[in-house]
């Protein structure tokens, strides 16, 4: 964090601001972020401030493609010169994502796909083959990109039924690919834009007739020149505004692959009489583990979403504390200052803190060990509920600046756009509420809700922890006598889960809201007291919109009464007063800087545009 950034003005503040400013960068270095990793963050941030990362307009999507390569190939090599190695250290993997997002979201992607998809199952599942060593060295190195190729025209969330072929052959020892219908050309993947690619190809393997199941594949894709290999073609998809990803359509024409570039991972194999045989026993169980780094992708592109809304909500509240408009009293006074303006800005910052601690919790949960079923159900319900979550405030923070919102220099309209993408890529939010829900309703209760339903005060962090888990067991409890009815009434069971479906949702984003509470909680007692104080009222701020959200239900339930129901938008209000007089300091804690941003809106726009229109371009 730039000093630049603490001292731009935001709001008026009490004079004691730099000892809560210095309260603040602790819980910053240790809680919103780790001091460990602070060498990592300072060298990446220092490539971000390259020229090469400069905003540029007027560009065909064609080079702005080539403009996210580059970077990304920049940011590669410039961190292997400072021996940051992102492909062994899963932090610095992390922050990566973080740091590269809101600077260039389809850099942030190429990268996320080249180590987190490609390079990784290569790691995963390559079993150290010496055939794989030169391609991996060339992925490290970034001389070619790492793609990854699974959807399917005809198979997008129901990858797992693909179509495209590897078909072993016992003669050559080698697989032949191929795509043998429309619905089995692969879709989406990064393969359009003519840079050298290797890619890891999802197909099902056929051995002796037999489908075997699906498994990655190595594959170049295109030479160092960038020209396609004989058998493959590559058709580009139509634009995306503001996301310059080079999707394209792929195609295989029996090309041959090595039998070394089969990715079968340590259980399964073909012997020398051409036998397939693996010690996974169903196909779903060897396209589970196939398709395992997308694991490390979600937590990736969780932490990148996050980063997004810290960036998004800083770049909008030092626009919104110098943008002026008349006031009742004749004054001018800035947007800031208005309440309709800080509830939507201060609810993102209090979001931004709730959602940081979140990822922050998934991380060290991922890095401690990526396989247990806690980390794997906190992956799940982090991707779907956070990027839900920062999908819907990025729209009302763009709002809220105005005109100025809609230039993608200023960066909001384009994350957005952006977390759409993210949205539906690596696991599709609702199909992993879905996933959740549902494996929810199998979890033994532990605790029966108690009878007598906790009552919310708004003073007291702790009541919303017991409002979110009351609801949380509730919801499950009800959904379960929900869906015995159903079955008790019909026997077909796509009726019986589509009227139960809305509910299988909502327990999910409520398992999702206890889990950031209870981060969101634990980190708020671990602060220290100065700081907690200051933090509180965000805290409570936050509470309050949980609860407003799902009023309705609090009050039918009993949790909150008629009188509470009534006060809230009033608590709001004083809420809102409380953190607007310490803003300066809780802006200070997102850790974001304009350096790599370059967002005119951040800084003193008016000098900018006036500085613009004087040079005419
Ligand atoms: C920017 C971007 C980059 C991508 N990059 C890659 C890449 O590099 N490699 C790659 O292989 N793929 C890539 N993809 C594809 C991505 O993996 C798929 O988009 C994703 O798996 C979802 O599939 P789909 O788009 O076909 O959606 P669909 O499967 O058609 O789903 C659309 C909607 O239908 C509903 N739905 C679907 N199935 C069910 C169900 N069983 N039950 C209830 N509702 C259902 C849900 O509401 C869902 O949101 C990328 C996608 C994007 C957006």
């Amino acid at each position: 964090m730039s000093e630049q950034a603490s001292s731009f003005p935001t709001t008026q503040h009490a004079d004691d601001t730099s000892i809560s400013h210095w309260h603040m960068r602790a819980v910053r270095a240790d809680l919103l972020f780790r001091a460990t990793d602070a060498p990592v963050r300072a060298a990446i941030e220092d490539i971000l401030r390259d020229e090469l990362f400069e905003p540029k307009e007027g560009l065909t999507a064609v080079g702005s493609a080539r403009l996210s390569y580059d970077r990304a190939h920049f940011m590669v090599t410039q961190l292997r010169a400072r021996s940051v190695d992102v492909a062994q250290a899963l932090r610095a993997l992390f922050l990566l994502h973080e740091l590269v997002a809101p600077v260039d979201g389809t850099a942030c992607t190429v990268l996320a796909i080249h180590f987190c998809l490609a390079i990784g199952s290569i790691v995963a599942m390559g079993q150290d083959k010496p055939e794989l060593r030169s391609i991996l060295a060339e992925l490290l190195e970034m001389r070619s990109v790492g793609v990854f190729l699974a959807t399917e025209l005809g198979y997008g969330n129901s990858v797992m039924s693909l179509e495209t072929t590897a078909r072993y052959d016992r003669e050559t020892d080698e697989f032949i690919l191929n795509s043998p219908s429309a619905k089995s050309l692969k879709f989406m993947p990064n393969t359009a834009f003519p840079a050298p690619k290797i890619a890891v190809v999802m197909a099902k393997l056929l051995s002796e007739g037999r489908d075997c199941g699906v498994f990655p594949f190595v594959v170049r894709l295109r030479d160092v020149e960038g020209q396609l290999l004989p058998g493959i073609s590559v058709t580009p998809l139509s634009e995306k505004p503001a996301y310059a990803l080079d999707n394209g359509i792929t195609a295989f024409k029996n090309v041959r692959i090595l039998r070394n570039h089969w990715l079968s991972g340590p259980e399964s194999e073909i012997n020398e009489h051409g036998k397939f045989h693996s010690r996974i026993a169903s196909r779903r169980g060897r396209f589970l583990a196939a398709m395992d780094r997308v694991q490390t992708g979600r937590v990736c592109f969780t932490s990148a979403a996050v980063a997004l809304l810290r960036s998004a909500t800083w770049i909008a509240t030092r626009y919104a504390s110098q943008r002026l408009v008349s006031a009742p009293n004749g004054r001018d006074v800035p947007i800031l200052g208005y309440r309709n303006v800080q509830a939507d800005l201060f609810r993102a910052l209090a979001e931004a803190y709730a959602l940081t601690f979140a990822v922050r919790e998934l991380q060290d949960s991922f890095v401690q060990s990526s396989h247990d079923s806690h980390t794997f159900n906190l992956v799940a319900i982090f991707k779907a509920t956070v990027t839900e979550r920062v999908g819907e405030l990025l729209p009302k923070l763009r709002e809220r600046c105005g005109a100025v919102g809609m230039l993608s220099t200023n960066r909001i309209i384009d994350y957005w756009v952006y977390i759409q993408g993210i949205i539906t890529a690596e696991g599709d939010n609702q199909l992993m509420l879905l996933k959740i829900g549902r494996s929810l309703l199998d979890t033994p209760d532990g605790a029966d809700p108690a009878d007598v339903p906790p009552t919310f005060d708004g003073s007291d962090p702790r009541s919303l922890l017991e409002l979110a888990r009351y609801r949380e067991l509730r919801l499950r409890r009800l959904l379960r006598q929900q869906i015995a009815f159903s079955r008790g009434h019909c026997r077909d069971p796509l009726v019986i889960w589509n009227q139960n479906v809305s509910g299988v949702m909502e327990l999910a984003r409520a398992f999702g809201t206890r889990l950031i509470t209870e981060k969101y909680y634990e980190a708020h007692t671990c602060l220290d007291a100065n700081v907690r104080d200051l933090t509180l009222p965000l805290f409570q701020l936050w509470a309050m919109n949980e609860v407003t959200t799902h009023a309705a239900w609090f009050l039918a339930e009993g949790c909150i009464s008629h009188n509470t129901y009534r006060a809230l938008p009033e608590q709001t209000e004083h809420l809102l007063g409380k953190i607007e007089s310490s803003l300066d300091v809780l802006l200070d804690g997102l850790g974001v800087s304009n350096e790599s941003l370059r967002a005119p809106i951040a800084d003193d726009y008016l000098q900018h545009y006036e500085k613009l229109f004087a040079s005419g371009s």
